[in-house]
C-alpha cells in the first residue's frame, strides 16, 4: 500500500500542498477531486518523483520513494496526452520500455500479447496512433502504462482529451482494466461525476487541504463542510 506521511510542497515560499497524510490501500482506485490550483497534480508529481517534496515522506509497500528518481520508482505515469510514439505502432508502443528492460524477444512479445489481450485492442496491433480513436489511443496508453506490471498506476486527468460522450464510456473501461490488472490507482481529476463513478475512495482538495476522504457515498451523503457539501453538489 502507499503511505503519504506529512508530505508537504512549496514553490518559493507558496504552500500547493499542505501537511497530507493519506494511506490508499493495494487495488484502489483512489481519486484525488478539487478544483484548479487545489494541488492535485503536484501532490501526483510528489508521488512520481517530478516533484520533490518540501518535507514529508511517502512510502510504496514500506519502501521509502522519497530519495528514488522517477524512472527507478516501481510506478508508472500516464499522461493527460497519452504521449505515444506517433512513428510506433500500438504494439511497438507498448513493447518500449519493456524492450529498455532488457526482456528477451520472447518475453517482450508475450507480455505485449497479455497487454493487448486486456485492453482489448490485440485487432489493432499494427496500426499507428493516428490511425485509432481518442478512446482507443488512451487504452494503448493505459496498455503501455501497464505493461511493466507497476505497483502504482498515477493518472492525471485521464479523461481530459476525450470529448464528453467518450468521457463516460470510458470510464467504466478504465476502471475494468484497471481491476482486472489488480494496480493500485491514484488518479487526478476536477470532475466530481468522474470520481464518484471510477473511486473507491475520495479525497477533496482545496488550496492544497485534503478537506475530506471518503467513499463516494460518504462523501456525497455526509459531506463534513460546507466546501464539500457545495463542491459535491449535494447542496444548492
Ligand atoms: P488544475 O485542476 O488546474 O490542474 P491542480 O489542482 O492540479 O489544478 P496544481 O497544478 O497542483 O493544481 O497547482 C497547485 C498550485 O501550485 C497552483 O496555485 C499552482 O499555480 C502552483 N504551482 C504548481 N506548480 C508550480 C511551479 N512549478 N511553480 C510555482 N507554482 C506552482
Ligand atoms: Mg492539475
Amino acid at each position: 500500500y502507499l503511505r503519504i506521511v506529512d508530505v508537504r510542497k512549496e514553490f518559493d515560499g507558496f504552500v500547493a500542498v499542505d501537511d497530507t497524510n493519506l494511506t490508499i490501500r493495494k487495488g484502489e482506485i483512489f481519486a484525488l477531486l478539487g478544483g484548479s490550483g487545489s494541488g492535485k497534480s503536484t501532490l501526483l508529481r510528489c508521488l512520481a518523483g517530478f516533484e520533490k517534496p518540501t518535507a514529508g515522506k511517502i512510502y510504496l509497500d514500506g519502501q521509502l520513494l522519497n530519495d528514488l528518481p522517477p524512472y527507478e520508482r516501481p510506478l508508472n505515469m500516464m499522461f493527460q496526452s497519452y504521449a505515444l510514439f506517433p512513428h510506433m505502432t500500438v504494439e511497438q508502443n507498448i513493447a518500449f520500455g519493456l524492450k529498455q528492460d532488457g526482456l528477451s524477444k520472447e518475453a517482450v512479445k508475450k507480455r505485449v500479447q497479455e497487454m493487448l489481450a486486456l485492453v482489448q485492442l490485440g485487432k489493432l496491433a499494427k496500426r499507428k496512433p493516428h490511425q485509432l480513436s481518442g478512446g482507443q489511443q488512451q487504452r494503448v496508453a493505459l496498455a503501455r502504462s501497464l505493461a511493466k506490471g507497476p505497483k502504482l498506476l498515477l493518472l492525471d486527468e485521464p479523461m481530459g482529451a476525450l470529448d464528453k460522450k467518450l468521457r463516460s464510456q470510458m470510464q467504466l473501461e478504465l476502471v475494468n482494466i484497471i481491476e482486472k490488472s489488480g494496480v493500485t490507482c491514484v488518479m487526478v481529476t476536477h470532475d466530481q461525476e468522474e470520481a464518484m463513478t471510477m473511486a473507491t475512495r475520495i479525497a477533496l482538495m482545496d488550496q492544497g487541504w485534503i478537506r475530506q476522504v471518503g467513499t463516494p457515498d460518504e462523501i456525497y451523503e455526509q459531506p463534513t463542510s460546507r466546501f464539500a457539501a457545495e463542491f459535491i453538489g449535494s447542496v444548492n
